[in-house]
């Protein structure tokens, strides 16, 4: 059950395509909202849920209890919220600083040791169930930081997500991320092996979801997202592969995956097969299909 939180004042700093529908249900839940982002469309959509503009991304954190931060990738997050002119060099002390964006675990364990010791306290959230997820308000958090920061920070999440997970101190909800989404990159890519071998060898499709669905093959991405048309009707592989979850940010957790398994000395051999196989999609042009694209790939198709 969602747990009841007073109105609060928060900075929203990203209002992109996760971003912006996560800001919009703060707004809806009656919070006062202060938002920054490089795009003035992306602004000016969030001004018309009723939050307040600021002119610059250090100005989103001034007398604010919360901060949001949704960006692409930790050079970003680095940038926002270090240094002279950012988020903790203005922030009020015991301000808690939200970063839901996916980045690589050093700078998320960075940015929140140089939080913490300005004062300040911040959690890692990243997050899964795409942009679907961030308009229904059922995202999945995965959170890293101390058990104050997560409970305070617990009432606003549920705000915007359906499931808060804390996975242990800073950094580990950025290590939970890269791990689930390497097990979910590898699942497609062995989904999309075996359907396509049964097609050449005659078996239909259908036959083999109904079987492997039931058997020991199953898992996510065949029977939640299948990489062929038929037997998931919601699967994007029944809209020729719109995303969803497009190859491209796929390949991007792909590759934090192998970042952090050369830092943490972790073999992960078939995850580096997977960021490879993705990297062929980028490199042909294909990476703006949903990841279960792959697929095509894997036929020969692209
Ligand atoms: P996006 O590119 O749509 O949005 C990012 C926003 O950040 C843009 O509006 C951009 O203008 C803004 N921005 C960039 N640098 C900025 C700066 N310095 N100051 C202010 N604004 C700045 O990306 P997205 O799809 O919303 O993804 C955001 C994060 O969420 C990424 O880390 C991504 O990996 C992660 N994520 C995305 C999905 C998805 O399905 N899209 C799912 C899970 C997690």
């Amino acid at each position: 059950m969602r747990e009841k939180t007073n109105m609060a004042t928060i900075g929203f700093i990203g209002l992109g395509n996760m971003g912006g529908p996560m800001a919009k249900n703060l707004a809806k839940a009656g919070h006062k909202l202060k938002v920054f982002d490089l795009s003035e469309k992306a602004v000016a959509a969030l001004v018309e849920a009723g939050a307040t503009k600021a002119a610059k991304a250090a100005d989103v954190a001034r007398d604010v209890e919360f901060v949001v931060t949704m960006l692409p990738a930790g050079e970003h997050v680095r940038s926002v919220y270090l240094g002279d002119n950012g988020l903790i060099a203005v922030a009020n002390k015991g301000t808690l600083f939200i970063d839901s964006s996916t980045i690589d675990v050093p700078s998320a364990r960075d940015v929140i040791a140089a939080a913490e010791k300005a004062g300040m306290a911040m959690i890692d959230a990243p997050v899964s169930g795409g942009v679907g997820g961030a308009e229904a308000g059922t995202l999945t958090f995965m959170v890293g930081g101390s058990d104050a920061a997560f409970a305070k920070a617990k009432p606003v999440l549920e705000q915007m997500g359906k499931n808060i997970f804390h996975a242990g101190g800073a950094g580990n909800g950025q290590v939970a991320k890269v791990c689930n989404n390497m097990i979910l990159g590898i699942s497609m890519i062995a989904v999309s092996e075996a359907f396509a071998l049964g097609e050449k060898l005659g078996l239909d499709a259908q036959t083999l979801f109904d079987i492997s669905s039931t058997a020991s093959g199953q898992c996510w991405s065949m029977t939640s997202y299948c990489p062929v048309p038929g037997p998931v009707p919601t699967s994007p592989a029944n809209r020729d592969y719109k995303p969803g979850f497009s190859a491209a940010m796929m390949l991007k957790d792909l590759r934090l995956a192998q970042d952090a398994s050369k830092t943490a000395k972790a073999p992960t051999p078939l995850g580096a097969q997977a960021a490879q196989l993705y990297a062929l999609m980028e490199a042909s042009g294909h990476d703006g299909l949903d990841f279960s694209g792959i697929i095509k790939l894997i036929k020969g198709e692209i």
